[in-house]
């Protein structure tokens, strides 16, 4: 009998404990399941982004590209159908002329005979893209040369020899977009600088071309195009509608460029009726062609989601702070704290904080959780204001969370995993509901343009002194072209085109709005 009752005992002991343990790993996948992906994973997802992705791709190669939308809102701007039936042709056009097609291995042999090439151009006509500068500056110029691509009917291939596959998945299906190694000029790419005699402006300059008769032809099989910041008033004629028909008889345009140029091709006036259909909405530009292009590797999209499941998924509401200093030497400086600061609280996107605590807790609504993602090279940013908001309690009884995840303290361009953490909160910045971003930085105009969102802009400080006001809103989540041609043949244009108007952070650059402009 005794024997019975342990048996017994021992049977019921060992069916609790697996009750046990089947109810834990039941609540293990419950909770993984609510903090994986955002609040919108029990909605219906538009993940081919209304029509701008393709469904062609093996979505395991590169789960960013159809998890994006189980991580964000639904974008507000849905692509024209114009533009989803360009980019589908496109991706036909790359297919035919990209890296291993016969008519890719003709365009590169006739590439290295200027007089035969310049004869035949066929049906493939080329665009090399090289890495230049910051990833921001990168992803900026990514867009615009492929634009400019989708323009002219050229397919757009990307210098490879730098990181970019350790950053991103390829855009277009059943092809390549990376330029092949043994491309015949691979070893001249880093010469394409404001003096080399091969690149437009140069060739301007030493009357090697004439632009402005008509019938003038170019008898080259490549040219490149120096659009970098300090470029010339020669370089800059690559705007001009003159010189915009002469390049086109050119098969390979090589282009070294750390500028957002798209605004200006808008005032080129045989682009403009094009354009217009691609983009009814003028300040979508960026946003459609980078969400088209910018997909994270699988690397740095275990970045993103390791960092957004555990400090982003549960907030109420997610701001992104992106701190660039520009100053020499940069760091922390007490007028940029007081400046975000500052900008921030006026703007109601932080509460205040009291110096002491409420003596009656305040219960007429329940607090909110409100995480802050901080962007910066430096610690010390997200350091004082997650300290604030520890010591003081705030205003609104609000509970706010303070997120930096990392701190490289310089930049490292080139570095693969100093490029991977930058592009991980480029793209976590544009999960976040409102952000705040420095002032002519392409870090945050990326940021903004991904997520669809108007940035508050923090002003440049002048003297060491936060500036009054600290910040003003964006018009449009449009990048600025910062160093925008204003004169020769586009000045008439800037004057008159009412979609396009001077940045907020750059009076002498330009970008693109859809409201009327009113100074
Ligand atoms: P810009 O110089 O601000 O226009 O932006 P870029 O992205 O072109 O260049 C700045 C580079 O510095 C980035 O690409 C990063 O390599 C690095 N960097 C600047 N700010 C940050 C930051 O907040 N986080 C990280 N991880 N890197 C940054």
């Amino acid at each position: 009998m005794r024997l019975m009752i342990t048996l017994v005992t021992c049977l019921l002991l060992w069916s609790l404990m697996i009750l046990v343990l089947f109810f834990n790993i039941f609540n293990h996948q419950v909770h993984n399941a609510a903090t994986t992906g955002s609040e919108n994973s029990a909605k219906p997802r538009d993940k081919l982004l209304g029509g701008l992705l393709t469904e062609e791709f093996d979505e395991s190669s590169c789960l960013s590209r159809y998890q994006s939308s189980l991580y964000r809102k639904p974008s507000p701007f849905k692509p024209s159908r114009y533009l989803v039936s360009k980019l589908r042709n496109y991706e036909k056009l790359h297919k035919r002329c990209g890296p291993g097609t016969e008519a890719y291995k003709k365009a590169t042999e006739n590439l290295v005979h200027d007089d035969v090439a310049s004869k035949s151009v066929g049906e493939c006509r080329y665009i090399v893209w090289i890495a230049v500068y910051g990833l921001g500056n990168r992803i900026l110029t990514l867009a615009s040369v492929f634009l400019y691509a989708l323009l002219t009917e050229r397919i757009m291939l990307v210098d490879q020899r730098k990181d970019i596959i350790d950053l991103f998945c390829e855009p277009f299906p059943g092809t390549s977009w990376l330029l092949p190694l043994d491309f015949p000029l691979t070893d001249q790419l880093d010469s394409f600088n404001k003096e080399s005699p091969r690149c437009y402006g140069t060739m301007l300059k030493n009357l090697a071309i004439n632009s402005t008769t008509i019938e003038s032809i170019i008898p080259a099989s490549y040219l490149c195009f120096y659009l970098i910041h300090d470029y010339e008033d020669h370089d800059k004629m690559f705007f001009c509608e003159r010189d915009q028909s002469l390049i086109r008889q050119v098969p390979w345009l090589v282009f070294n460029s750390n500028l957002y140029f798209i605004p200006s091709l808008w005032l080129i006036p045989s682009f403009q009726t094009e354009l217009s259909k691609l983009f009814p909405q003028k300040e979508t530009v960026f946003h459609h062609l980078t969400r088209y292009l910018i997909h994270p590797t699988n690397q740095v999209w275990g970045m993103i989601t390791r960092s957004y499941n555990a400090y982003l998924s549960r907030a109420d509401e997610r701001l992104g702070i992106q701190v660039r200093v520009f100053s020499n030497p940069a760091g922390y400086f007490p007028h940029v704290m007081s400046q975000i600061l500052a900008c921030a609280q006026r703007e109601k996107l932080l509460p205040e904080v009291f110096a002491s605590e409420p003596q009656v807790p305040n219960t007429s609504r329940s607090p909110k959780l409100k995480a802050v993602l901080v962007t910066s090279l430096y610690p010390e940013y997200s350091e004082e204001l997650r300290t604030m908001y520890w010591e003081g309690p705030s205003s609104t009884g609000d509970i706010i969370q303070v997120y930096q995840p990392s701190q490289e303290m310089y930049q490292q361009t080139d570095n693969k995993l100093h490029d991977q953490k930058a592009l991980a909160e480029i793209y976590l910045l544009s999960l976040t509901d409102h952000i705040v971003t420095s002032d002519s930085s392409t870090f945050g105009y990326v940021a903004q343009g991904l997520g669809g969102l108007k940035p508050w802009i923090l002003y440049k400080p002048k003297n060491h002194t936060a500036p009054d006001p600290p910040c003003v809103r964006a018009v449009s989540m449009e990048p600025c072209f910062l160093r925008a041609p204003l004169y020769g043949c586009q000045a008439k244009n800037v004057k008159i085109t009412p979609f396009v108007r001077y940045c907020e952070d750059r009076i002498t650059g330009l970008k693109l709005v859809d409201s009327v402009y009113q100074p």
